[in-house]
């Protein structure tokens, strides 16, 4: 047993040891717009960061609104905990959003909201409602049938139709049926997705490091290629499942079938994230909405990370003609100091049920609600000043990097993404001549020690996309400058340089 003492690790033991491997184990002790700071012999170091809190810092670290709107509702002794009571500033952040929906889907229909604390738990609250959906849809064609199999019987009974068994036909359709509803339903997601980590929402994202061991806990996704035309067609295809009925033709009973439900919902993020930065192609955002309602289901669209304004609009959906039948927003949506999460469903499709069925504590409280009605004020101030300007800064930092790609096409491979959330992408180094960038790129973490040397020499902050590692990610806030981007280009051009002329020796060489 080891004493307790302030240098025995306790909070995920391990992960520190990880992250000291590329030089990241860094403590910040303040924040502030995209700079964070941590402390260097007795100096305090600023830190210019590109992750932005995973998305979550659109309007920057410790803006000074916010915090002075935070200190006010503590001080005014909010409410935090008063649940099962009417929550007032939750309507106002849903009004808020349905007002946003309307006008940027340019429609009149309104949008449900469930509130929660967490990207993964809104999504999961999305997954949960689906199921209610297509239990609902299930329990419908369930009657349907035994009515018809009842009508059946009867006819036989009575002489009015013919059957070779009906008893062993009635038990047959039962026992094929009854497999069906017991079966777990299925998700379809694209192949990259990134959907959170919980039991249920880790089965929608992709990276099998994060997913297989906890496949038998829930239902399970089928992941489609978001360029390969036809694929989602494809696999819809071939999960098909029918359901046994009974009908009666020329006096004689027969087995007809009718499609099972076997899909929950279609989920996906306009730009995968985690996955690498990767924009979805219009074409795929087509066959989304058209095979989502061919089969009745909803798509949901998790808007956790590329939403609320990011990418220069509210719903980075929006710029993909992509419509959906449930939104899933967290992230920036607290402002960078609330835990805010919501999901909303298209009224049409709401069950009112759901609201008995699904809560948290700690979700639709007072602050974190107040706290992201401020946040949507100030998105939409200035007829969307912020989003024009994420579209702005983000053109700037997208050209900047294109240029350093141009200057070393064979080190970066790709850049690509909308407004402030940008990737870029590097070659692979599997075939490397240098035999430590061969290394690096075999122990499965590249991207965390071409972040590890950013911090250590350059004092500039960006990871890997979690499910990419070739992929850096920059997600900064809205007070991005031109000499914040000159700062990454500087930086990354060195790090160009060590992986062309200097076989990658000091992106390993962590002091
Ligand atoms: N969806 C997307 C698109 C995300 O990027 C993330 C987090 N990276 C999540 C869901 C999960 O959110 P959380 O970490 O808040 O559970």
């Amino acid at each position: 047993m080891t004493a307790v003492g302030t240098e025995q690790e306790y909070a995920e033991p391990y992960l520190r040891g990880v992250l000291a491997t590329a030089g990241l184990d860094v403590e910040y002790t303040r924040g502030e717009a995209n700079t964070l700071y941590y402390n260097r012999d007795g100096r305090e170091v600023g830190v210019l960061d590109f992750v932005g809190g995973y998305g979550s810092t659109l309007l920057g670290h410790s803006h000074p609104e916010l915090i002075e709107y935070a200190r006010e509702l503590l001080a005014g002794q909010t409410p935090i905990h008063a649940q099962f009571s009417r929550h007032p500033y939750a309507n106002r952040v849903a009004a808020q959003l349905n007002r946003i929906l309307r006008r940027d889907l340019d429609s009149d229909e309104n949008y449900y909201a469930i509130f929660a604390n967490s990207g993964a738990e809104a999504i999961e609250a999305g997954m949960k409602h689906a199921e209610l959906e297509r239990f609902s849809r299930i329990a419908g064609l369930r009657a349907e049938i035994e009515a018809s199999v009842a009508m059946a019987r009867a006819a036989v009974e009575g002489g009015r139709a013919r059957a070779e068994d009906i008893d062993a036909l009635v038990a047959a359709v039962n026992e094929h049926n009854q497999a069906l509803f017991d079966s777990t339903p299925l998700f379809l997601t694209p192949v990259g997705s990134f959907h959170g980590k919980l039991a249920g929402s880790v089965q929608l994202t992709y990276n099998p490091i994060y997913r297989t061991v906890f496949s038998a806990l829930a239902a399970q996704a089928r992941f489609v290629p978001i360029n390969e035309p036809g694929a989602l067609d494809e696999i819809v295809a071939a999960e098909r499942r029918d359901l046994h009925d009974l009908e009666i033709a020329d006096d004689q009973v027969r087995v007809v079938s009718r499609p099972f439900p076997v899909f929950c919902a279609l989920v996906l993020e306009p730009i995968l994230g985690e996955g690498g930065i990767h924009e979805v192609p219009v074409a795929f955002a087509k066959d989304v909405n058209r095979v989502a309602a061919d089969l009745g289901i909803p798509v949901v669209i998790d808007e956790i990370q590329a939403g609320m304004g990011r990418t220069g609009a509210f719903l980075s959906s929006s710029h993909l003609g992509l419509r959906g039948d449930y939104y899933a927003m967290a992230k920036s949506l607290g402002g960078g100091i609330a835990k805010a999460a919501v999901l909303l469903v298209r009224e049409s499709r709401y069950q009112r049920d759901f609201e008995m069925m699904h809560s948290s504590t700690f979700a639709k409280d007072s602050f974190s609600c107040l706290i992201a009605e401020k946040v949507l004020t100030m998105l939409e101030a200035n007829d969307g000043e912020v989003y024009r300007t994420a579209a702005r800064r983000g053109a700037e930092l997208l050209n900047a990097l294109r240029a350093l790609q141009a200057e070393y096409p064979t080190v970066i491979a790709q850049v690509r993404g909308r407004g402030l959330m940008v990737g870029l992408e590097f070659a692979n180094q599997a075939e490397s001549p240098s035999q430590v960038l061969r290394e690096l790129d075999g122990g499965g973490f590249f991207g965390y020690y071409v972040s590890g040397f950013l911090l250590r020499e350059y004092d500039i902050r960006t990871f890997p996309t979690s499910s990419a590692v070739y992929t850096l990610r920059f997600e900064p806030s809205v007070h991005l400058d031109t000499s914040e981007i000159d700062r990454l280009i500087t930086a990354l051009r060195e790090v160009c340089r060590e992986i062309r002329d200097a076989g990658g020796t000091r992106l390993a060489a962590i002091a």
